[in-house]
């Protein structure tokens, strides 16, 4: 439903040209917002958001957020960051620059215009967890030096930014925890586990399982993950988060390898490889909080998500 024209507000969208930003980009389209996509097109694309060019509430900024930006909007979503593997170990360094002078440009813009500004933040803070399911108040089992660090150091680097900027400069801030999301626009060769099995089976080629495939992880559709993002953006100046956003349905690696073979009628095989160095074991959200606070909770159960997901990569394959 569109909104009145006193709720419109100017939106921007850091890393908009990615996966779940150009989701996002729609949902407040569709809400009757503008929106500012800002994106140094790493890892996004300009297809994810073709779509958009013609809709005069639209614009684009090609811009890399670990150089300063003077803008004028009334909410910042900050996502810009690569978020698979493959790509954030490609560059490490400018992977922390971005998680680390994003966050302070972004929450200087956002100190200067007093908006909310709200971090996407990820389960990766937990790193390979010792607490099961993971509640907000876990502090998380991170190694600081190894190849996964640029990624889930920064990001607690850039949650510390938020709290301080909140506690220094009452910035209101709202940082979502941001556990494995999945649906059409993923890039194909992203690397990510939820696209290159579809990849793999649609092709007829070996899956390749990392390890056992014993590790578990909790998919969320991406339509899910966007409402909850909004709904924590939505909510009052007494919650800033942290709030894990995830569907807490937990499967092993194996159990998804399955489940893509089942639903592409693939007659792909199941391959071992390596098990990557740092990969945590285990993932599940707790996500009482969000219920609470939120009223939030995912909808969208794996096999449907697959479906969906499975539908879009055809065009790749
Ligand atoms: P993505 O790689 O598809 O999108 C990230 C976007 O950020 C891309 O468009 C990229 O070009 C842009 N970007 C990267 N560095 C930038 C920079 N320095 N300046 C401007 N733009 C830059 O990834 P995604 O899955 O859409 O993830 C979006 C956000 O959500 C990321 O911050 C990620 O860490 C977080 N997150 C995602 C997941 C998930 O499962 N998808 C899980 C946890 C957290
Ligand atoms: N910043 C920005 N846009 C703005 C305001 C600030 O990019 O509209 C940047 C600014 O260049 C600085 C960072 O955000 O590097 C942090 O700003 P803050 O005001 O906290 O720090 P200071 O400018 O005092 O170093
Ligand atoms: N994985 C796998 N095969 C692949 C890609 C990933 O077995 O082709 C595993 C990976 O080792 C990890 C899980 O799937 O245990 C999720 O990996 P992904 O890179 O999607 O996300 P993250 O590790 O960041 O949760």
């Amino acid at each position: 439903m569109a909104r009145t024209y006193s709720m419109r507000k100017r939106v921007m969208v850091t890393g908009g040209a990615g996966f779940l930003g150009s989701h996002l980009i729609d949902r407040l389209l569709e809400a009757g917002h503008d929106v500012l996509c800002v994106d140094n097109l790493f890892t996004g694309t300009k297809e994810n958001i073709a779509h958009l060019h013609s809709n005069p509430r639209f614009e684009f900024m090609r811009h890399d957020v670990t150089f300063p930006l003077f803008v004028e909007v009334d909410e910042i979503y900050n996502l810009a960051c690569p978020a698979s593997p493959i790509h954030y170990q490609h560059d490490p360094v400018q992977t922390t620059k971005t998680s680390v002078h994003g966050a302070i440009n972004m929450l200087g813009l956002a100190k200067r215009l007093n908006c909310k500004i709200l971090q996407a933040s990820t389960s990766e803070v937990y790193g390979d967890p010792s607490v099961h399911p993971q509640t907000e108040d876990y502090w998380g089992h991170v190694n600081p030096i190894g190849p996964r660090s640029c990624y889930d150091e920064g990001k607690r680097c850039a949650e510390t930014l938020f709290f301080d900027y909140h506690r220094q400069n009452s910035v209101p801030i709202k940082v979502a925890r941001i556990f494995n999301t999945y649906g059409p626009r993923m890039h194909p060769a992203d690397g990510r586990v939820v696209s290159n099995f579809i990849m793999q089976a649609l092709r007829g080629e070996p899956i390749t399982i990392y390890g056992e495939g014993s590790q578990t992880r909790s998919f969320c559709y991406v339509d899910d993950l966007i409402r909850g993002l909004m709904a924590l953006m939505d909510s009052g100046p007494e919650v800033t988060g942290p709030t894990n956003i995830g569907n807490p349905v937990e499967f092993t690696v194996r159990e998804l390898a399955e489940k893509v073979i089942e639903l592409t009628g693939s007659s792909s095989t199941l391959v071992k490889e390596p098990l990557p160095q740092d990969d945590p074991q285990q993932r599940q959200p707790d996500i009482s909080k969000a219920k609470r606070e939120l009223g939030w909770e995912p909808s969208v159960p794996l096999e449907q998500g697959l479906v969906k997901t499975i539908d879009y990569f055809r065009q790749f394959s």
